[in-house]
């Protein structure tokens, strides 16, 4: 999977991505990540890439031109790779955009290619946005000052599903937000820890039993953590039982 990022802030977005298992899925192969930097197709004699609002208002504004050329760029980039003409999608990470969940990650991770916005300032050309953006995705209620960070969460949450990053094949299936629920309370070595013991059932090495004791204790937390994701689980069971 090749993700493509565009940015004003390249550095931080491959810094950022290029270490531990993201970091490893890249040298292996299993993923491909590019930063380009959308300051370098300005037509600005002075490499500006920003100016202010029309009516006025705080802060500025990335401009529509800067940001279409990269794109443009990119796409005939990723079409001549492919060898056919093909639009990939363009995810504007926003604060206006519908919040980011597990389902979306496992919906994303089936792309072949996906094209990143980063917005910065007060953000873009809405002109721009309307020409290019299929999907418009936020990690939260709350502003951050660039879309770096929210594309790199975006990136990192999508790799982790696509084959050969992780190196347990199991362990995305099974954490939390997978089955809607979230993962039950997890222990390593020693068994005993400031006199806190690990679960007897976990030593049994009865799997029967471990598998039953794990829903429970998934449950019991997602009820207590999550009641609205507690909720909808158990009317999905529901549904599914009728
Ligand atoms: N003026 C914009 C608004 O009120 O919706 C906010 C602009 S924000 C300061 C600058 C950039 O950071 C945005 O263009 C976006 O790319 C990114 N950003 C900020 N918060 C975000 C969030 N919660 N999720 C995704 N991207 C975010």
């Amino acid at each position: 999977m090749h993700f493509h990022v565009m940015t004003l802030f390249p550095e931080m977005v491959l810094d950022g991505l290029r270490t531990s298992i993201i970091g490893r899925a890249e040298e292996k192969g299993c993923i491909s990540i590019e930063a380009v930097n959308i300051r370098d197709y300005t037509l600005d004699k002075h490499k500006k890439v920003d100016d202010y609002t029309y009516g006025g208002g705080a802060g500025m504004l990335m401009q529509a031109q800067p940001v279409y050329d990269c794109w443009q760029a990119l796409e005939e980039r990723i079409a001549q790779r492919k060898g056919a003409k093909h639009r990939t999608r363009v995810i504007y990470v926003t604060p206006q955009g519908e919040v980011f969940h597990q389902k979306r990650a496992a919906e994303l991770s089936q792309e072949e290619d996906l094209i990143f916005l980063c917005g910065h300032y007060e953000g873009i050309d809405e002109r721009v946005l309307e020409e290019i953006v299929t999907d418009y995705i936020s990690i939260g209620d709350y502003v951050l000052t660039g879309g770096e960070l929210p594309a790199m969460v975006l990136i990192d949450a999508v790799s982790r599903l696509v084959p050969g990053v992780l190196n347990n094949g199991e362990s995305a299936q099974t954490e939390s937000h997978a089955n809607g629920l979230l993962e039950y309370p997890q222990y390593s070595r020693p068994e005993i820890w400031h006199e806190r013991r690990v679960p007897e059932v976990l030593l049994s090495g009865h799997h029967a039993n471990i598998e039953k004791w794990r829903m429970e204790q998934s449950l019991e937390r997602t009820k207590e953590r999550r009641p609205e994701l507690y909720e909808a689980y158990i009317k999905s069971c529901q549904i599914l039982q009728k």
